[in-house]
């Protein structure tokens, strides 16, 4: 690693698309560019497209990169990519994602983006919170104690597998009644379609359409996940819940009847907050950048960063 290096490379790898980018020391975002992961050629496909990205990134800042954070999904551990069913990875160490001499740090998906939140965004200062994305599946990183909480083999956080409902629709995981089946954007949708008999309806039209079979659905998804920020306020007291993904757009008509519910449900205590979260997409690829200036030997960095991703040059 050059002393000279101020910069390093950080790669949010999703199922469709990669976020990739340079943040400086000082939390400067100086590029972000966006890719598309090709999924469809195979795992070995996908680990050489993030090293040419990587290579790429590198190649465009000024000098060598101090190191390189990926936040990747599955089942993740610092050195390795263990397991991800949708990339088809096993055991990938982190050494193969570069060609580069410099040291790489792998995070999960969520708990990186839970991190970026944590330190940049709207858990900044708190040490228990919840950082809940709800998008196409429903998946969260509980922080505890000012870190993301991994568990005992890396399976934490699978709030949206949670069963809500005994008995209820069976999940694509196998399981029923799980919190994800019922108020994941994908499942608002697709629920309202199948009861209303029209294909390919979007989580925000149910959200605010006056329909009968809407409004049963959105109650239905409210239910659902005020019952389990029940049971996870009650189980980890956080001090806040951070709402984002995709349903969050949805605003006070998603956050004012949760708020409702979870203040409902809980007699002995209070309800933590629930906000937005505020780095939206960029959450991961932000993350990724804590994790590579960890890499670096720079956990210091971070608190106290003022990001703006959107100021940075955007090549997509
Ligand atoms: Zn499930």
């Amino acid at each position: 690693m050059s002393a000279k290096s101020s910069f390093v490379v950080a790669l949010d790898v999703g199922g469709t698309s990669m976020k990739g980018g340079l943040v400086s020391e000082s939390g400067a975002v100086l590029l972000s560019e966006r890719r598309q992961t090709p999924r469809e050629e195979g795992p070995e496909a996908v680990v050489t497209a993030v090293s040419g990205f990587i290579s790429h990134l590198a190649a465009s800042g000024d000098g060598t990169p101090a190191g390189v954070g990926l936040a990747v999904p599955g089942l993740v551990s610092e050195n390795a990519a263990v397991y991800a069913t949708n990339l088809g990875w096993r055991d990938v160490p982190a050494t193969d994602f570069t060609t580069l001499d410099i040291p790489v740090m792998l995070g999960h998906d969520v708990r990186t983006g839970g991190l970026a939140e944590s330190v940049l965004g709207a858990g900044r200062g708190l040490t228990d919170f919840l950082f809940l994305p709800i998008g196409t599946g429903i998946a969260g990183a509980s922080i505890v104690r000012g870190e993301p909480y991994g568990g005992s083999s890396g399976w934490a956080g699978e709030i949206g597998h949670t069963p809500v409902f005994p008995d209820g629709e069976q999940c694509a995981c196998g399981q029923f009644g799980c919190l994800e089946t019922y108020a994941s954007a994908a499942s608002v949708g697709r629920r309202y379609s199948q009861r209303a008999g029209v294909e390919g309806v979007k989580a925000e039209q149910v959200v605010s359409s006056d329909d009968p079979i809407a409004i049963e659905v959105w109650d239905e998804a409210v239910e659902a996940l005020s019952l389990a920020l029940a049971t996870y306020t009650l189980l980890l007291d956080p001090s806040l819940i951070v709402l984002g993904g995709g349903l969050a757009e949805a605003g006070p008509a998603l956050f004012d009847p949760v708020r409702t519910r979870l203040v409902k449900r809980l007699a002995f205590r209070a309800a933590p907050p629930l906000v937005p979260a505020a780095l939206g997409v960029d959450a991961g690829m932000l993350g990724a950048a804590l994790l590579g200036w960890r890499a670096a030997g720079r956990p210091d960095l971070g608190p106290g960063w003022t990001v703006d991703v959107r100021s940075a040059p955007l090549v997509s």
